[in-house]
């Protein structure tokens, strides 16, 4: 659907979304899913005629459980350096648990068994290591890193320039509906309006969401008017 793009998805986990993108030089993965056995990942790989080992690096836009689950085994099978934001490695190492987000209720209403399943922490996923920590205008490949926190103080977003795509974890959602972020997950709304602006003034048409199908073209406009409407 977007070339050199795939998208890998799960309806555990609010929908969430993984990438694998084949650039040039190499396979480059956005996220890693819910599922410890990374079972999805390695299907796509194996339908590709790739294995694990072309796997070139392993990013984290944040340590939040969906988007963690295959990371341990896919470090292991692919031995790919894993990056994520410093804030967000002992999480990944299973040294800390996830910072607890609003017991309130808030729209989209299909959000808050997630927000339960946040700080409740019930489930764990295996532990993995970070290899290299991130900060605003690194590069992996040709992918430019952002530091977008908000819905964590972690948290990263990705942009492509050359292909104009933004990758946006949870930082902007589309599932249930297209939003900026959910609600009832922004530890910091300043800090998270201010990624908004930064996302936004990177003019990107496709944008690859951390929840919900990516929106393959129009993204510039679609988040223009969503901050317009959130200034009103
Ligand atoms: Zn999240
Ligand atoms: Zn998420």
């Amino acid at each position: 659907m977007i070339p050199g793009i795939h998208s890998l998805w799960q309806k555990k986990g609010a929908r969430v979304h993984a990438y694998l993108i084949d650039a040039p030089g190499g396979l480059l993965l956005i996220d890693t899913l819910y599922d410890n056995d990374a079972a999805q990942i390695l299907a796509l790989l194996k339908h590709l005629g790739r294995t694990p080992q072309d796997i070139r690096h392993i990013i984290m836009t944040h340590a939040h459980r969906s988007h963690l689950g295959g990371l341990a085994l896919l470090q292991e099978l692919s031995g790919a350096p894993v990056y994520a934001h410093e804030w967000e490695s002992d999480l990944i190492s299973g040294d800390r648990s996830a910072q607890q987000v609003s017991w309130r209720p808030q729209p989209a209403f299909r959000t808050y068994i997630y927000q339960l399943g946040n700080n409740l922490n019930l489930t764990r996923h295996p532990p993995a290591r970070v290899d290299c920590f991130v900060h605003q205008g690194d590069s992996i490949g040709p992918l430019q890193v952002l530091a977008t926190p908000g819905h964590s103080p972690g948290h990263l977003a990705f942009f492509w320039p050359e292909r104009r795509v933004l990758f946006t974890g949870d930082a902007i959602v589309n599932w249930p509906r297209f939003e900026l972020g959910w609600p009832g997950f922004l530890l910091n709304k300043r800090a998270h309006g201010q990624s908004l602006l930064k996302m936004a003034a990177l003019e990107a048409d496709t944008l690859c969401t951390g929840h919900g199908a990516p929106i393959a073209t129009g993204g510039a406009a679609m988040l223009r008017s969503a901050l317009d409407a959130l200034e009103r």
